[in-house]
This record gives C-alpha cells, structure tokens and sequence, in this order.
C-alpha cells in the first residue's frame, strides 16, 4: 500500500519526513483535538458537519482554530485530490503547539495541524450482514466525552478488553446509562422504534449518528432520542454502531447472549440501504 499523503503546519510532504519537535504539547500531554473525515468518489462527506465539530472541539479546549473555513476546505481538497485512491478517511489533528512543558497554556504558541489521507475500509456487505459481537464495559471516561480529544486511553484500554474477550466493541456504561462504543455511537431497536441516547458530555455527537438521525425522520421510520439503560439494551431486538469508518455496524452478540436471531435485523437492514442510497447521490462541492 501507498504512503499517505501528508500535510504538516502548510506543507505537504512524504510521511517519513513529517516530525514534530518531542515538546509539542500533544506528546507531551495529548493536548489536542482531532477530526476523522470519510471521502466517498473523492467527495468530502458531511464536510461542513465535521468542520462545525472541530470548531466546537477547539472552542471547548480553548486552542484558536488555525484556518479559517475557507482555508480548511481548500488544504482538504487538495489532500484529496493528492490522494490515488477514491474512497479515503482524512485523519486530522490539531494540538495546542510546542513549548516548555508546563500544565498551564503558554502564553505565545502556535498550534500544530497534521493531516493524513489513507485509504477508506468500510464494513463490507459481507461484514455486514455476519455482524460483529460486543461487551458491555463500565464508562471509566471523563465528563466531556463531546470534544473530540486525542487524549483517548480510556477508548483504547476499552476497546483492547473488548478484543481480548473476543468481541470487537466495547458498549460502554455509566452507572445505568448507555452512552455509546468506545469509538462509535450506539442505536437499538425495541417494538420497532429506533432509539439511541440524547447528545451530552457523556458521548461524541457523531456525524453518522446524526445523519442516521436525519435519514430515520426522513424516510417515515419510528425512533426516538432518550437515555437507554442496560434492560432496555439487553433487551432490545436489534443493536447497531455508527462511525464514519465502518458506517453501519450490526451487533449480532452482546456478552454472551445472542441478539435478536444473531443477524442483522430488518431495520437494521433498512437503515443500511438508506444509508448506501444516500451516499451514492451524494455530492459535496468542497469549494462552495
Ligand atoms: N464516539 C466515539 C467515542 C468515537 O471515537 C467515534 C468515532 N470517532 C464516534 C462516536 C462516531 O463519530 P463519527 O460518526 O463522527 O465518526
């Protein structure tokens, strides 16, 4: 596979060139806030929905946003079109920039951007439609699981327990409260209705969950944003997982029952062909 294309504070180079000085503060303290944006047929997805996060991600962590919009769709729409392949995932990351290290801010720093283009893996059909299995892990994360913060140890000792039980995602709960994947946002269905938790401090607002929101109201399904507790979870008929990298992802086990009749669900089914519709026309102009 090809080298990804790299952009580093305005320049692009070869991925072994790109380095950033040991006290940049997001190796120092994970001091930093990411992006990760899936190109469809060289199209930006959801771009103006990703580029709202990131704001917001910065707003929260206080790190002035570098670029204005007009700048951020045109250094991406150069990536992409850099990039060989059609379908991409454009890893970006701005951390607060470089200094001595010291908890406080510094007064004078400049933020540091890197970005990167590889090649985008969805779940395939055939994925799909085995689904994957999860386990329920207590949320050990802190309250401002919005910001789309780099500093992910929590997401990641999650998710490794998952793995090493043999699942491939960790659904995580606090105290009653299902709040969503160790990377991805959580939907279940119960008597037909689509449900998945309200936006809060306690999960990512998801671009995909929100679009899968918008997709549901759109096309006459029944759902419904409210708290969903572990019952509601072990009981529910079909369970699903939204990101931007694996789009739709059924859970056909969840610890060691089987969910609904361990296949993906008739409107976990529906949900999936509205999704692929929906991005087969999409079209996104990157320099509007
Ligand atoms: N929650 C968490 C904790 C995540 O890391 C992700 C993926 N980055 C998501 C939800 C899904 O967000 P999106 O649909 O924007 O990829």
């Amino acid at each position: 596979m090809s080298d990804p294309v790299v952009y580093l504070n305005g320049e692009f180079m070869p991925l072994a060139e790109a380095k950033i000085p040991v006290l940049d503060r997001g190796f120092i303290f994970g001091d930093g806030i990411y992006e990760v944006i899936p190109v469809y047929a060289k199209r930006l997805f959801r771009l103006d929905e990703h580029l709202d996060r990131l704001d917001n991600s910065l707003g929260a962590t206080r790190i002035p946003n570098p670029y204005p919009e007009s700048e951020w769709k045109k250094i991406l729409s150069q990536i992409v079109m850099e990039s060989e392949t059609e379908d991409q995932s454009i890893y970006l990351q701005i951390t607060r920039g470089v200094a001595k290290r010291d908890h406080a801010f510094p007064e004078k720093i400049v933020p540091t951007v890197f970005m990167m283009s590889n090649p985008l893996i969805v779940t395939s059909e055939e994925m799909f439609n085995q689904g994957v299995a999860a386990i329920t892990l207590d949320d050990i994360r802190w309250q401002y699981c919005n910001i789309k913060a780099i500093t992910l140890l929590p997401n990641i000792l999650l998710r490794q327990t998952a793995i090493d039980e043999g699942a491939q995602e960790a659904i995580l709960i606090r105290g009653d409260e299902v709040t969503e994947g160790s990377a991805s946002n959580i939907f279940i269905v119960i008597d037909g209705i689509i449900k998945t938790p309200p936006k809060s401090g306690r999960l990512l607002p998801g671009v995909t969950r929100d679009l899968i929101v918008e997709l549901a109201k759109n096309n006459g399904l029944k759902w419904v944003e409210a708290n969903l507790s572990r019952t509601e979870l072990e009981a529910a008929d079909e369970i699903w997982l939204t990101s931007s990298t694996k789009e739709i992802m059924p859970i056909v086990k969840l610890n060691n029952d089987v969910v609904g009749n361990g296949k993906p669900g008739s409107i976990t089914r529906q949900m999936y062909q509205i999704f692929q519709t929906y991005k087969a026309e999409l079209k996104c102009d990157v320099t509007d």
